[in-house]
């Protein structure tokens, strides 16, 4: 039986506005375990940034408890590793660099992670590039790579892939299965795309806006490899799209604006 790693209770947060008080999460309560893979999905506004900043430690008010492992989330560090739809690689900084971060690759300790990394995300023979001779794509497997350095307990995903094309987001949804399969890495990402999350999770969490709320959790129990194609993955898929659709009624009766 896994491990629970992250647990998150009666946790709230708002935003006070010169437009008012928002409510951009109300008591959501998650457990999620070692290893799994959690997306997130929700219409715009839902909250999913703000639940993954504050599980990242960038924002610490908030009330309520979000413990990782037995201690509670205090502030960032390099136990959660954190990716955004832009890269935010260094431009002047090789891919080699790139990754190693602050740490120096004359280290053979570095060198020997690095080196893996850049195997594990598939970009061998390209430690010497820069981040303007690479595609969308590879940009962000460095951006990824990056963050697995250190081994973090989980790593936060905030749609990701969310700039890319629709055959180079295929693709580099494979490339975290692989990722995932290899390294064990507890993952929490985010994304409105349907065929995503169904196609990554082992739960999908499905939020709803205004006070963003946890709405259900379908169980994804489909083995993987999956294929989009299949009967099964397609009645997951309707299954989620109706549970979203379901909310946009909810948001025309709810008027518009933060
Ligand atoms: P999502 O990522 O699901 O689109 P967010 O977590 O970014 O949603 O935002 C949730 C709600 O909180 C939205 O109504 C948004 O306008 C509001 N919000 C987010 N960040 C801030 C902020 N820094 N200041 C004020 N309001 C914010
Ligand atoms: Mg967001």
């Amino acid at each position: 039986m896994a491990q629970l790693l992250l647990n998150i209770t009666g946790l709230s947060k708002q935003f006070d506005t010169a437009k008012g008080r928002v409510k951009a999460l109300h008591q959501v309560e998650l457990r999620i375990k070692e290893g799994e893979f959690i997306t997130v999905i929700g219409p715009s506004g839902c909250g999913k940034s703000t639940l993954l900043r504050i599980i990242a430690g960038l924002d610490v008010q908030y009330s309520g408890h979000v413990r990782l492992g037995d201690q509670e989330i205090e502030g960032p560090g390099i136990d959660k590793g954190f990716i955004f739809q832009e890269h935010r690689l260094f431009p002047w900084l090789t891919v080699e660099k790139n990754i190693a971060a602050d740490l120096s690759l004359r280290d053979p300790e570095v060198r020997r992670r690095v080196n893996e990394l850049i195997e594990l995300v598939k970009l061998e023979g390209f430690a010497k590039a820069y981040p303007k001779e690479l595609s969308g794509g590879m940009a962000q497997r460095v951006a990824i790579a990056r963050a697995l350095l250190r081994n973090p307990r989980v790593l936060l995903l905030d749609e990701p892939f969310g700039a890319l094309d629709a055959f180079t987001r295929a693709h580099m949804q494979d490339v975290l299965l692989d990722i995932w399969r290899t390294n064990k890495t507890t993952m929490i990402f985010v994304t409105h795309d349907i065929d995503e999350a169904v196609f990554l999770a082992n739960r999908v969490v499905i939020l709803k806006p205004r006070p963003g709320e946890i709405k259900h959790i379908v169980p994804v129990d489909l083995p993987y490899p999956r294929k989009k194609t299949t009967t099964s993955f397609q009645e997951l898929r309707l299954r989620v799209l109706k549970l979203l659709d379901s909310m946009d009624e909810l948001e025309l009766t709810d008027g518009a604006g933060i």
